[in-house]
C-alpha cells in the first residue's frame, strides 16, 4: 500500500510544507492528522496522541475549543475576505494594546516571518542605520536578512544558513551567543553607531528551550539605551503563552517593538508587529515605510484570535496557573526518572512551555544545544510516539502544554516518560 506520505513525497520537497515536518531528524513518517480535540490529535490510521506540538504555538486552549470554533464558523458564514476594514481588527487591536503596555499601535501581517522582516524594515528606518544584532539559534522565520545560525528547522537540517541568500543581504546581521552578555558589549562597542536593533526571543524556543540568564535581558536593554537603539523582542512564540503579558511581563522589560504570532490567530496564519505611537506611525500609510498584505486583518483570522485571547484573559489567573503546575510536574518528573536511570538531561520549562536535552552540562546558548545527543532523542521521540504521546520530532523545538491537558494526560505522558528512558 502506498502510505500518503510516499505520495506526498513525489508531490511536494520532502514530503512537507515546512521543513522539521518530514521526521528528518527523528526518522520513520510523518503523522498524518485528520482531527484534533483538546489534548489530542487524531491520525488517519486511527491512532490517538496526546499533543505536546499545539500547532507549534498556537493551541494553548488544546484543539477545536468551542468558542474559538464558533466565532470562526459565525464569521465563515459573512464571507471570506472582504479587501476592506473590519471591526474585529479594531477590537483585536484594543485587545492586545491593552494586555501588552509597550505596544500602542500594531499592524497584522499573515506570519511571524512577516513580522520579523517589517520589524527590521521599520528598525533600520527610524534609526537610519543599517545593523541588526541576533543571537546564533534564534529564528525569526525564514527572511533572507534573518536566516543567518536560525535555530530549529535550519538545525535540524544542518543548514546554519541557506544557499540563495547573497552576502550582501546578511552583511548587517551580526550574530552572538545568547546570554553571552560580554560578547554583546563588545558588538556594541565595535559597531555601535550602526546598530539599528537587538532582535531576540526573550525565551528562546527554536534551538529547544533556552531560558535567559538572570540580567541578560536587562544587558539588552541598557546597551540598546546607551546607543540608541532599539529593542525587538520576537514574541511569535512566548507571546501569551509564558505568561498572558508575554516574556516581557515576566521580566519586566519593555521592548520598542513587538513581534507577536501564533496565539493571537488562534491557529489561523497570522503575524503582528508593534510598539511606540511614533515608531509604529512610520509604517505606511502614515509614514515613509511600505509594508501590505491582502489578508491581513482578515476577519476569520481576526475571530479565532479574538477567541482565543479572551479567553485567555477572561480565564489567565487559572489558565497560565495551570499549564505552571502541569509543565512543571511533567519536567519533574522527567527529570528525577532520568536521574534514576543515570541518564544525562537538562530540563528548562517556563509556563506552558519545556525543553529538554540529553546532555551533561547546562545549555545555556546554541554551541552547548548542539552538543546533545540528537540519537537519544529520536530514540525517546520514538518510543513516546508508539506509547501515543507526540513530542515535536527535532531535538531543536520546544513542546508545548495546553489548558485542556489535565490529570489523565499527565499520569499517561509520565507513565511513558518511563518506559521510555528505561528502554534507552
Ligand atoms: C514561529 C516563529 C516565527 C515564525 O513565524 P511563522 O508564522 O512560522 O512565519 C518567528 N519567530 C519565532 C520566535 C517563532 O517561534
Amino acid at each position: 500500500m502506498t502510505t500518503l506520505f510516499a505520495t506526498a513525497q513525489t508531490l511536494m520537497p520532502g514530503g512537507v510544507n515546512s521543513p522539521v515536518r518530514a521526521f528528518q531528524s527523528v526518522g520513520g513518517e510523518p503523522l498524518y492528522i485528520t482531527g484534533a480535540q483538546g489534548a489530542y490529535l487524531n491520525d488517519a490510521s486511527n491512532r490517538q496522541f496526546i499533543d505536546y506540538v499545539g500547532g507549534f504555538g498556537p493551541m494553548i486552549l488544546g484543539h477545536s475549543h468551542p468558542e474559538v470554533v464558533q466565532a470562526i464558523q459565525e464569521q465563515a458564514a459573512q464571507g471570506l475576505t472582504y479587501g476592506t476594514c473590519n471591526p474585529l481588527e479594531v477590537e483585536l487591536a484594543t485587545l492586545i494594546t491593552s494586555i501588552m503596555p509597550s505596544i500602542e499601535m500594531l499592524r497584522m501581517v499573515n506570519s511571524g516571518t512577516e513580522a520579523a522582516m517589517t520589524a527590521v524594515r521599520l528598525a533600520r528606518a527610524a534609526t537610519k542605520r543599517p545593523k541588526i544584532i541576533k543571537f546564533t539559534g534564534c529564528y525569526h522565520g525564514h527572511t533572507d536578512a534573518l536566516l543567518v545560525a536560525a535555530g530549529s528547522g535550519a538545525t535540524t537540517l544542518g543548514i546554519p544558513s541557506s544557499p540563495g541568500i547573497p552576502d550582501a543581504v546578511t552583511q548587517d546581521t551580526l550574530s552572538i551567543p545568547f546570554n553571552d552578555a560580554h560578547a554583546l558589549q563588545r558588538c556594541f562597542q565595535s559597531h555601535g553607531r550602526d546598530i539599528a536593533a537587538i532582535l531576540l526571543e526573550p525565551i528562546c524556543g527554536n534551538m529547544g528551550l533556552i531560558t535567559p540568564q538572570p540580567g541578560f535581558l536587562e544587558t539588552c536593554q541598557t546597551l540598546c539605551r546607551e546607543y540608541d537603539s532599539l529593542l525587538v523582542f520576537d514574541e511569535v512564540m512566548t507571546g501569551f503563552r509564558v505568561a498572558l503579558g508575554g516574556a516581557q511581563s515576566l521580566y519586566g522589560i519593555q521592548p520598542d517593538i513587538t513581534i507577536l504570532g501564533k496565539i493571537i490567530g488562534g491557529g489561523l496564519p497570522v503575524g503582528a508587529l508593534g510598539g511606540r505611537r511614533e515608531l509604529m506611525e512610520m509604517l505606511a500609510p502614515v509614514g515613509p515605510v511600505y509594508q501590505a498584505g491582502t489578508l491581513s486583518g482578515n476577519h476569520l483570522t481576526m475571530a479565532a484570535g479574538l477567541a482565543t485571547l479572551k479567553i485567555c484573559q477572561a480565564k489567565s489567573a487559572a489558565l497560565y496557573s495551570q499549564l505552571n503546575v502541569y509543565t512543571k510536574a511533567l519536567c519533574d518528573y522527567m527529570q528525577t526518572t532520568a536521574q534514576r536511570l543515570n541518564i544525562p538531561i537538562q530540563v528548562q520549562s517556563v509556563g506552558g512551555m519545556f525543553g529538554f536535552f540529553f546532555s551533561d552540562s547546562p545549555v545555556q546558548c546554541y554551541e552547548q544545544a548542539c552538543q546533545s545527543d540528537t540519537k537519544r532523542f529520536a530514540q525517546f521521540f520514538q518510543s513516546m510516539l508508539a506509547q501515543g504521546v507526540y513530542l515535536p520530532p527535532s531535538a531543536y523545538e520546544a513542546c508545548f502544554v495546553s489548558g485542556a491537558h489535565g490529570d489523565v494526560e499527565l499520569r499517561h505522558t509520565c507513565d511513558a516518560i518511563q518506559q521510555a528512558m528505561a528502554a534507552l
